[in-house]
């Protein structure tokens, strides 16, 4: 066995049923000569299945336990087509929802971040466990790791920031040794725990960032993230036709393309692995063979224009009650409001009197910052329909496509980016095709 290490992360795309599973064995089989640290999400779309049930139980709707069973039903079918009966897998994946079942045998705590992150890690916990299970059955040998064990964290449930300095004595501690041993890690993505072993999420799609925080940890010599798209494509195939895939892409191009949008990576992903020269691969996990997409240093290079969309945006307009200019003192009284209540800002723009920012629309909290604010600046907020088209290396043919059928609220251009807050145009409103020409 080679001494390199490689980390490779499998999405819930690639795991959503025992076909999948079965395939990224397979793939795994391929690289067993590296010494390969594994990092798996929840099984297809059970974070979102888990959220119901979170839900249901904040709100008491009596539901919970029932939406619990259909995802439980869902792996069990699964291990079914896996396992034989009386694996010992049954029984450890058992555990794991008896300990999600506690979570709903107790009143909704008042913190629904902290009882979210103390529930919906279920999903990655069971999706792991079965994964490694199978790896050993099929002869590869492989250490099931507790990522709340590696991955230290602060306390901001959801949204909890890496406590760099533990979890750098953790892997070389607890993951490290295990490598030296003849057999794969494999654990889990977006989990993490507290100094006090409380459980908490990365973010939403954080299980990218959990194997480039392992890869800057370990040194990896790479790390490949395995999808059901060829590899980074132009835009999202789900929403334009004519994409093509992108070779090469520096990690600047990569974490401006995510920051804004371009959901193929988490944007926390890109840091650890550039701070290191880390290459990440962005590979097909149905055609395994195939190149993919190669993510490293920048490079002379001419790019096509690439398009991101965030949707669930909001757009603030922000002006002084008595006239008086958005000066210095008033910029930093805001810009302090604005990370006190966790506003993600995407742009900004400022006039004498009045300051505009598009945020992502993230539960109640445009409105919490709206009222703190409220005695010295009326805000006119509007968050219907809203996005945010982001184009590296626009065209005007690109632009005059993607603004087709929308209004422009605000837009912002600099020589390679063009970023624009966009609204349908209700149907009604839109001129007949002929009285266009
Ligand atoms: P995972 O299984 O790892 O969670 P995701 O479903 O989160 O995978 O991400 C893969 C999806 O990202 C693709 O199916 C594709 O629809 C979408 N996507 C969005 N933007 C891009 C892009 N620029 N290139 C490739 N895929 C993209
Ligand atoms: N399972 C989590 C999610 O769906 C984390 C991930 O897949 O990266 O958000
Ligand atoms: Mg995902």
């Amino acid at each position: 066995m080679s001494n390199v290490i490689r980390v490779f992360k499998f999405g819930g795309a690639s795991v959503k049923n025992a076909e999948g599973v079965k395939n990224v064995a397979s793939i795994v089989e391929k690289f067993k000569d590296s010494r390969l640290v594994i990092v798996v999400s929840a099984m297809g779309k059970t974070t979102d299945a888990l959220e119901k049930v979170a839900a249901a139980h904040a709100a008491k709707t009596g539901e919970a336990k029932q939406l619990l069973d259909g995802v439980k039903a869902a792996h069990y079918q699964i291990m079914d087509e896996l396992f034989d009966q009386g694996d010992p897998v049954y029984d450890a994946v058992n555990d794991l929802f008896v300990a999600a079942e506690w979570v709903l045998d107790e009143e909704p705590h008042p913190n629904y971040d902290f009882m979210y992150d103390q529930l919906i890690p279920t999903g990655e916990l069971v999706s792991s466990t079965i994964v490694a299970a199978y790896f050993n059955k099929m002869g590869l040998k492989t250490q099931w790791v507790d990522a709340r064990d590696v991955i230290a964290t602060d306390d901001i449930y959801r949204e909890a920031w890496v406590q760099w300095d533990e979890t750098k004595a953790n892997v070389a501690n607890k993951v490290r040794p295990l490598l030296e041993k003849d057999s794969m890690v494999l654990t889990q993505g977006f989990i993490g725990s507290t100094k006090e072993n409380y459980t908490t999420t990365l973010g939403r799609e954080g299980s990218d960032y959990t194997a480039a925080i392992l890869s800057f940890c370990l040194d990896a010599e790479d790390m490949t993230i395995w999808k059901d798209v060829p590899g980074v494509l132009t835009a999202d195939p789900r929403v334009f036709d004519n994409v093509t895939k992108l070779d090469r892409l520096s990690y600047r191009e990569a974490i401006e393309m995510t920051y804004y949008g371009a959901k193929v990576i988490h944007p926390k992903t890109i840091k650890p692995l550039q701070n290191k020269s880390i290459p990440l691969y962005v590979k097909s996990f149905i055609n395994p063979e195939n190149d993919g997409t190669f993510i490293g240093p920048d490079v002379e290079d001419h790019y096509p224009p690439m398009v991101a969309i965030e949707r669930n945006q909001a757009l603030l307009n922000i002006s002084t009650r008595d006239f008086s200019f958005v000066a210095e003192h008033h910029m930093r009284y805001l810009f302090n409001q604005i990370a006190e209540h966790r506003l993600q800002v995407n742009l900004m723009q400022n006039t004498a009197i009045s300051f505009a920012i598009c945020v992502n629309h993230i539960d109640d909290r445009i409105f919490r910052f709206a009222k703190s604010i409220e005695k010295d600046f009326k805000v006119i907020m509007d968050y219907e329909g809203l996005e945010l088209i982001t184009v590296r290396h626009y065209t005007p043919q690109v632009i005059e496509m993607l603004r087709n059928g929308k209004i422009i609220m605000v837009e912002e251009r600099t020589k390679n980016t063009i970023q624009m807050v966009a609204k349908e145009v209700p149907l009604m409103k839109r001129k007949p095709v002929a009285e266009m020409a």
